[in-house]
Parts: C-alpha cells; structure tokens; sequence
C-alpha cells in the first residue's frame, strides 16, 4: 500500500465544489453531494488500503461520487418490453394493464376519490363497494371482497374460518407456487393446522370424509396451477368436496390461482377453470388473482357465500391487507371490461397476446426483424424462427403457444452478451436464450419498434 496516495485524497469540501457536481447541487441539495462525495473518498480509501487502487485524481473522485449520485437520484424502476415468450410473468410485473385501467389509474392518483365515502349520503362507506356488484354479477357469487393478492386471499380466508382449526387438503395439492408462496406454510401462518389426506397422485372421497372430526374447520382445494399429475392419479372434484362439506356441517374453500372469468377453449386454448363454475359448484369461498388471467393489476379477490366474507371482511387482518385506491381503480376498470365480452379479447392486453393470430405474431416478427437488423448492423445476424411461448403465472403450465421469434446471433458476441446489451437499453428489453440464439418473441409485442435497442 502506498500511504502517501491516501494524503492525496481530497476533502469533501473540495469535491462538493467542482463544477460537474454543481446541477445535483441545485436539483437535489448540498447534503446529497456531500454524501455522495464521502461515500467516493470512503470508497477509494478502502482500495487505497486494499491495494487496488494506485492513482488518485480530483476527476477520478468526482466521476465516483457522480456514480453514487446517478444511483441515488435515478428512478430504480425501469420498463421492459416483454419480449420473453411469457405472457404472464411474475417477475417483471405480470398482466398489462388494459388503457381503461390506466385512464382509472390516473384519475385516482391526481386527488382524492370515494375510496370509502358514500357521495349520496355523504358519509363514510366501503371500500369493496366499488368492485362488490361486478364481482357478483360476473362469478354469480353472493359477496366479495379484495385484499393485496391472493396469497393475502387465501391466509385471511383461512385465518377466518379455521383459526386453531384442523384444514383439510389433498397431499397432491399442497403447492408451491414461485417460490415464496408454499400453501403448508400459508396454512401455518394462518394459524391454521394441516391436516393432510391421500397420497401425492390419489385422494379419494374416504380420506377426506374419514378424517373429519371435531377439530375439522374446513376443506380446502388448490389447484395444482404450475404442474400437472398425469397417470395413475384420483381426485375428488370441487362437487365431491361440496358434498362432504354439506354432509359433514364445513365449509369448503378453493384456491383457484389464475380464476378465469371467461372460457378460454372459445379461443382454441386448454380450459381453466372459472370461478364461475366454482361458485356454481357449491363452494363457500373462493380466491384468485387479479395480475394473472383476469389481466389487471395484483390484488386478491375473495367470493363466496355472504355470511363467510361478511367474516372475511371484519377480521383486523382485512384491513392490514387491504387493497388501495390505485389497486381498486384500476381492477373496477379491468371488471366492467368483462361486462362486453364481444370487446374482452380486443380490450385486455393479456388475452390480447394470449389468444393472438400466428400470421400476425409472424408478420411482426418480419417487420421487427429489419428494423433490429438496420439498427445492430453487420456484426449482428438476425433471422425470424418458429417457436414457443408459454402463458406463465402459473396458468396453463403443459401448454405451449406457437409463436414466431425474432433470432440474433453475433461472430463478436456470446447469445449471454446479446441479452446484456438488450437489457441495457432504455426501455430494457427482455427476451430469451434458446441455445446457441437470443430470441425476441413477438406474442407480447404489438408496436415493432419497441424491440430496437436504444443503447445510451
Ligand atoms: C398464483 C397462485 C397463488 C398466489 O397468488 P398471488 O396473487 O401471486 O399472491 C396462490 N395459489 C395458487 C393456486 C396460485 O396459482
């Protein structure tokens, strides 16, 4: 180590004062510079001392204090364009937002709304109303309410109606679901006990009705969303469920995850059940999302009989987990969407991209390919293949979507490179590695030019 380069090192002072710094001055206080400045000269101390560093320079310590700077006061959340072949995916935010949810989105942000006031009587009213009456009228259920998601939906719901309480579930539906949201553990957490019955691929109606008894609250049903048990396999459908319920005094609760309110085979795709037929079915409650095959924003919708989400909804829990204005807003839009199904697959992004033509999704591959090719230029190859993609959001995971991708490779770059280079763009653009190629699927883009990279 070389002690006289930390002698060199400049004060704070005079870092705060050069030129460069002088716009973040003005924009966001001398406090911030100063910080950012000290955590600059801390830094280069520490590689001083680690030996990594070997120069020092006043520019060297400003261009890292504009690094901590840039990292402070830019926005950390960024767009992507989906361009990964998953029309449902979790981790970059779900559905896309229909305009109308937008345009409710706004208008509950610029001021206040009647979140929980009753404009006719002037007085204080509730906060589920807005979205109660299409959520009936749409499933045929009694009541609902709304809570955050429905990993919320399902643990107010069993914290409600069995707290202390024996639940039943089906050893082949005791889920996982990306990762963080494991059902034993919801069941747990709840403060609920589990009580599991059958094996991994049977359950039959007797080890249910066999394994009811006095500490028995309720039965639940998960559908298995992100896998499949194929082969030698038995379970007890919701009606059989519904039937021991009634039999045995309990109510029975269904996690559907994705709850479709529309039938996806009039599009040609596998059918998911619909909350509708849940109801229909008999089931007391029932919970699903509002970000997956519904098509808005996150949020976790309860229906079910009246007298079960009257409980649901004065548990303390409901209001630690209720749902915003902005969440309300933009789901009571995504709703009435659902009122002209002849407009639902025009008006919903996600069943937009779900349900999409393959010449459309080819000729834009077409188009996007020239425009991608013009802007890489020579060193780039950038072809249009067949492929697949994949609903995601833990709906429909056996099926695969054909769909055709936009292919580039490079002599000069790794297909990981590619990626890097369009997930540093503004806006990033995410797409996939399928082997040897980097692939931009064309499902989810409906404007071409989003696929050129803007590289700054
Ligand atoms: C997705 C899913 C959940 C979790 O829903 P979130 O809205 O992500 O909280 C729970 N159960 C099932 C069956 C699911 O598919």
């Amino acid at each position: 180590m070389d002690r006289s380069l930390l002698r060199e090192l400049p004060s704070v002072d005079e870092v705060a004062r050069d030129g460069r710094l002088q716009g973040f001055v003005v924009a966001h206080s001398s406090a911030v510079v100063m910080d950012a400045a000290r955590s600059a000269i801390d830094s280069m101390r520490r590689a001083i001392i680690d030996g990594t560093l070997r120069a020092v320079s006043i520019d060297s310590v400003v261009d890292r204090t504009l690094g901590f700077l840039e990292g402070l006061t830019q926005a950390s959340f960024k767009r992507i364009i989906n361009a990964s072949g998953t029309v449902l995916h979790t981790n970059i935010g779900r559905a896309v937002l229909p305009e109308e949810a937008i345009e409710a989105l706004k208008s509950a942000s610029v001021g206040n709304v009647n979140l929980e006031f009753d404009l006719l009587k002037g007085e204080r009213g509730e906060r589920d109303s807005h979205v109660e009456g299409l959520i009936t009228r749409l499933t045929g259920a009694e009541a609902a309410c709304v809570v955050n998601n429905n990993a919320a939906g399902v643990l107010i719901a069993l914290n409600t109606l069995a707290e202390g309480k024996q639940v039943i579930i089906s050893r082949g539906e005791l889920i996982e679901i990306g990762g963080s949201f494991r059902l034993p553990e919801i069941i747990k957490k709840s403060g609920c006990i589990l009580k599991e019955v059958g094996t991994t691929n049977r359950t039959h109606r007797a080890d249910y009705t066999e394994a009811v008894t006095d500490a028995t609250a309720l039965i639940l049903k998960a559908h298995t969303s992100n896998y499949k048990v194929k082969g030698f396999t038995t379970e007890v459908p919701l009606k059989g469920l519904v039937e021991i319920g009634i039999e045995k005094g309990i109510p029975v609760i269904e996690d559907l995850g994705s709850g479709s309110l529309v039938d996806l085979s009039v599009w040609g795709l596998p059918k998911e059940p619909l909350v509708s037929e849940s109801i229909a079915g008999g089931v007391d409650v029932v919970t699903f999302s509002g970000d997956k095959l519904l098509g808005g924003p996150q949020a976790g919708i309860i229906a079910g009989k009246k007298a079960f989400i009257e409980r649901i909804r004065k548990n303390p829990l409901k209001r630690a987990l209720r749902a915003g204005k902005l969440t309300l807003s933009a789901l009571e839009a995504v709703l009435r969407l659902y009122l002209n199904k002849e407009r639902l697959r025009e008006a919903i992004p996600t069943l937009r991209h779900m349900t999409r033509g393959l010449n459309e999704i080819e000729e834009a591959a077409i188009q996007a390919r020239g425009l991608i090719e013009a802007a890489l230029g020579e060193s780039f190859r950038v072809g249009v293949e067949a492929a697949s993609s994949v609903i995601g959001g833990g709906a429909l995971p056996d099926t695969e979507l054909s769909t055709w991708a936009v292919s580039i490779t490079s002599g000069k770059m790794s297909v990981e490179g590619i990626s890097r280079l369009f997930l540093s763009a503004d806006p990033a653009i995410l797409g996939r590695i399928n082997k040897d190629r980097f692939l931009l699927d064309l499902r989810t883009i409906e404007d071409t030019a989003l696929l050129v990279p803007n590289i700054k």
